[in-house]
């Protein structure tokens, strides 16, 4: 379990991340979702005891994440696999980190057959590719048997096998009761893993939800109606009793109507109609309505000239030290 209360992290004149509370429950995959620069990392940072609060609190089990003892056997993280590792073998790489956390050698092998890279595990880390340095962050996270994961945006820039191998990963680790907690901006790839959604925009909590009720709510099907007579197509539906949005650029939206119905009542009092098509509002729309006034809010407060944030030094923690680049974070967006 992990419990964020009123968490808060400013840069400057930046609220990075903005007074969240919310709290990220074992044995589901919770999702945690928002446009890039919403403050997922920022986040994620703060969890782990890599950034520190401006205000608020984070509680692992209860607990600081500077309180733990061996803190990668209660959690484990994946922030930025895009960096490669050294030139280490993935094997050594593991050990050190095993070593230095108190985590038995044998686990090294394990966590390595896991992930897939056993027949690699002798090879110089450095010469991997994404997806292998990707596996091996993964296997540092498991390393510990953690009860709680931690996964930055791990699809990024990973081929289907890669993607389809980590979501499986994800689901896996929640069955066995883990905590997971997964950050991703796209919201279909979310709707492929999560089973709950935690959803920001400019720091901002904006949804803290299932991922079925997030579905129910947002994946409205209605139809579009498009009219040069829409003043009197509009008196018509409503006298109909049928409650009508008007969507601009001349478009009427019936939420759950009938072709059918609107098109037969359309022809009875002789209106034209220039479109009559049904419409089914996907996810990503609907991701994209939630978080559109905190994107414009942003367009609007940044002023023209700022100053690309500073980039802080890498942190020397084992577990996620090596893989800490924020250099790469920043051009992959
Ligand atoms: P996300 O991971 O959701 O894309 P981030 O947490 O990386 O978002 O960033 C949130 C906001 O905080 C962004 O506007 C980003 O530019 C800013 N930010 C992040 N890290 C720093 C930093 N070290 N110094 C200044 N600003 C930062
Ligand atoms: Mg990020």
């Amino acid at each position: 379990m992990i419990e964020l209360e009123g968490l808060t992290k400013r840069y400057g004149e930046k609220l990075a991340v903005n007074n969240l509370t919310f709290a990220v429950r074992p044995g589901i995959v919770t999702g945690f979702l928002g446009p890039n620069g919403a403050g997922k990392s920022t986040t994620m940072r703060m969890m782990l005891g890599l950034d520190n609060p401006t205000a608020g609190d984070v509680r692992i089990d209860g607990k600081h994440y500077a309180q733990l003892k061996d803190p990668l056997t209660y959690i484990g993280a994946l922030l930025d696999a895009k960096a490669m590792h050294g030139g280490r073998s993935a094997f050594n790489h593991l050990l050190c980190l095993a070593q230095s956390n108190g985590i038995p050698r044998a686990r090294v092998a394990e966590v390595l057959d896991t992930v897939g890279l056993t027949p690699v595990a002798r090879k110089k880390a450095k010469g991997f590719s994404l997806g292998m340095g990707q596996r091996l962050g993964i296997a540092g996270a498991l390393l510990g048997d953690p009860r709680i994961l931690m996964f930055d945006e791990p699809v990024n820039g990973l081929d289907p096998e890669g993607i389809h191998w980590i979501r499986n990963l994800m689901k896996s680790l929640a069955g066995q009761g883990r905590t997971v907690f997964v950050s991703s901006h796209l919201m279909s790839e979310m709707a492929l893993t999560a089973d709950h959604l935690v959803v920001i925009g400019q720091g901002h909590l904006l949804a803290d939800t299932s991922m079925s009720d997030f579905i129910e709510q947002n994946s409205r099907s209605y139809v579009r109606l498009r009219s040069p007579q829409q003043e009197r197509l509009l008196d018509v539906l409503h006298e109909a009793g049928i409650t009508v949005v008007e969507a601009g650029n001349g478009t009427l939206e019936v939420d759950g109507g009938s072709p059918e119905k609107l098109g037969e009542l359309a022809a009875t009092h002789q209106l034209v109609l220039h479109e009559l098509s049904p419409q089914q509002a996907s996810l990503e729309e609907a991701f994209m309505r939630l978080t559109a006034e905190t994107v414009e809010y942003h367009a609007h407060t940044d002023e023209p000239g700022m100053t690309p944030p500073v980039q802080e030094p890498p942190l020397a923690r084992p577990g996620w030290g090596e893989s800490w680049d924020r250099a790469k974070d920043e051009g992959a967006r």
